[in-house]
């Protein structure tokens, strides 16, 4: 693989490309990113992810280096230089590098590194399939709303998720679900979707928005709340919604079958209708 990678202004084989031992976000996950997904060559709710970056940004006192404009066409350079059509594009802000110390300078400079991953987003097994999910108690830290790079306890629980022969996992914190562990999670009972409200909680996902704005366009019935693991055994369906797997169903919990065990109607209907704007609305 010789992919061309985006490193502070410059575009570098990724052998070549390099970050110093120094840079916070290697020492401190002190960084924030963000994926945007790719179809037909073209980008998914950019202006969405750019909007978040910003708020991301904004909460940790860090700074983009280049403009909204400049990072489009950087975003678009990286996709003609490795032929990307489908896939996403990863970017990533750190506080830049510093000898290491918990406090920092304001002065550092940030470190931006972009790099592209093809990828076979709307042929996917899982979105036919469905996928199995197992419960694991949220232990993440409390500003999840802030898309960080501090992605360790996700990491672990998706390992424990595979080790239990099960694709993912659900994270339960105070007895209700927050969400999965790199995607927000959905039940649907007597047809009506329910997912939890936005908060510290969990992570504002781009897909969730479009989503839920979709969803009411064709008058589907949206309720955001918390809901319980009992809730989601008892559920008629469930999915999870995230950048690079759309709306993917979900058809097991904890070794027990979701509704007839195969992916449910209104998931496979949302991914429809996802697809279908996102190629309509891709810039
Ligand atoms: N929650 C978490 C914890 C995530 O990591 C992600 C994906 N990065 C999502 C939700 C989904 O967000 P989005 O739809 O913006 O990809």
């Amino acid at each position: 693989m010789k992919r061309i990678v985006y490193v502070n202004g410059n575009y570098l084989g990724e052998s070549e490309a390099k970050i110093s031992v120094f840079d916070r976000g290697f020492l401190f996950a002190d960084a924030i990113y963000e994926v945007t997904s790719v179809l037909e060559g073209k980008l998914i709710d950019f202006e969405s992810h750019i909007k978040r970056l910003d708020r991301s940004l904004e909460e940790l006192g860090l700074f983009c280096p280049i403009s909204t404009d400049e990072l489009l066409l950087v975003h678009r350079e990286l996709m003609q230089r490795n032929q990307l059509t489908e896939g996403c594009v990863y970017m990533q802000i750190s506080r830049g590098v510093a000898d290491r110390d918990f406090a920092y300078s304001l002065e550092v400079e940030p470190t931006l590194v972009l790099f592209t991953q093809a990828k076979s987003l709307i042929d996917s097994t899982q979105a036919k399939s469905g996928i199995k999910v197992i419960s694991v108690e949220d232990k993440r830290w409390g500003r999840r709303d802030i898309k960080t790079v501090q992605l360790l306890y996700p990491s672990m629980c998706k390992m424990m998720a595979i080790k239990a022969g099960a694709d993912d996992a659900w994270l339960v914190q105070d007895g209700t679900v927050t969400e999965g562990t790199s995607n927000n999670a959905y039940i649907v009972k007597n047809r009506k979707i329910i997912t939890r409200s936005l908060g510290n909680e969990i992570l504002h996902g781009i897909t969730r928005a479009a989503i839920l704005m979709y969803a009411k366009s064709v008058q589907m019935e949206v309720e955001e709340r918390t809901f319980t693991i009992d809730e989601v055994i008892s559920a008629d369906e469930a999915f999870i919604t995230s950048a690079t797997s759309f709306v993917t169903p979900v058809v097991e919990m904890d070794g027990q079958s979701l509704g007839d065990g195969t992916p449910g109607p209104v998931a496979v209907r949302l991914r429809e209708i996802y697809i279908e704007e996102s190629l309509r609305r891709a810039i």
